[in-house]
């Protein structure tokens, strides 16, 4: 018997919605696409985005402090743990659901609050690149960078938002219990929101004010559980080259090195497909036989099979 297909998924925004009842109407779809690789005979271990959930979060801390001025505001990496469990708590129920539905009852389901080990030298931390949270007008944005020391930035004409460093995953922290859970076959959730920052002082893991890509944090844990595949679910089926022009083309599968070589020419757009594309190429590299795959949620069993998706290999 050949050995199961290991799988790390990254879930991208659409597979978890914008607000509370869009998340638990959205997850119930994305457990379908997540049991059929199950289903077809993966070993699947779940990492998600939190883009729309931390900012809320974040904004939910802050009025908490206007209401209650005993409250002192609540740093970044805390809400990036309250997202992880709110999201987790939601997508592991509905994985649970969906599998119980299917017949299949021999396969725990649970969310590892993850935490990312961070280089407090990673350049990021010098120019906060991420907006997070609501617009604000310019007097609140300077009362926001008196009050809480943000960096509050103008975007593109809208008002004001709030920047925070993307640092690059270094370490994640409960790398060795995520791989005991899943050797032992239970289906996990880990590495939400790309992880919770942390810094190293000593023996000590000190919160980090940043977002670690969930993309990057993904790679990372496919290559260190040794996975077969690292897929991507997202908005489009397959990337493009020449994206949204007359003469856009879209890729089915692509090696390492063109990808580099359409990385440099600039086709995939800074925070929204390069990272994923800069993540599949990592991971296709990083060992031979590494597979990643970027496609639509409701795709992946199809792409798994080979007959959609966009493909990268050495
Ligand atoms: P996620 O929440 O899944 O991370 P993003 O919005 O960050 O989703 O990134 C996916 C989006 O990237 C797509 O919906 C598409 O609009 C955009 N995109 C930018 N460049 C490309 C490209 N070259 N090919 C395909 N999609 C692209
Ligand atoms: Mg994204």
């Amino acid at each position: 018997m050949s050995k199961k297909k290991r799988v790390v998924i990254a879930l991208g925004g659409n597979a978890l919605g914008n607000t509370l009842p869009e998340q638990m109407k959205a997850v119930k779809i994305t457990a379908k696409a997540i049991v059929d690789l199950i289903e077809e005979g993966c070993e699947v271990v779940v990492a998600h985005g939190n883009g729309p959930q931390v900012g809320m979060v974040n904004n939910a801390m802050i009025a908490l402090t206007h209401e209650d001025p005993q409250q002192p505001n609540t740093p970044l990496s805390v809400c990036v743990a309250m997202s992880q469990a709110y999201i987790g708590y939601d997508l592991q129920n509905a994985l649970r659901e969906e599998m119980l539905n299917r017949g299949i009852d021999n396969i725990p389901v649970a969310t590892m609050i993850t935490q990312v080990r961070v280089d407090p030298e990673d350049p990021a931390f010098k120019n906060p690149s991420k907006p997070i949270g609501k617009f604000v007008s310019q007097e609140q944005a300077k009362r926001m960078e008196e009050n809480f020391h943000y960096i509050m930035k103008e975007d593109s004409g809208r008002g004001y938002r709030r920047v925070v460093a993307s640092p690059k995953p270094v370490e994640i922290i409960e790398i060795g219990t995520i791989r005991n859970m899943v050797e032992s076959g239970d289906l996990v959730i880990a590495c939400g929101g790309g992880g919770i920052p942390v810094v190293r002082q000593g023996n000590h893991l000190k919160g980090a004010s940043a977002v670690i890509d969930k993309d990057f944090a993904s790679c990372l844990m496919a290559k260190e559980l040794d996975a077969d595949f690292l897929i991507i679910l997202t908005a489009v089926e397959q990337v493009a080259l020449n994206f949204g022009k007359p003469d856009e083309t879209w890729l089915s599968d692509v090696s390492v090195e063109e990808a580099e070589k359409y990385i440099d020419q600039g086709h995939f757009a800074p925070g929204s497909m390069l990272p994923k594309v800069q993540a599949a190429v990592d991971f296709a590299s990083s060992k031979p036989g590494r597979t990643a795959l970027i496609t639509l949620l409701e795709k992946s069993r199809d792409a798994v099979q080979g007959k959609t998706g966009t493909m990268f290999h050495l």
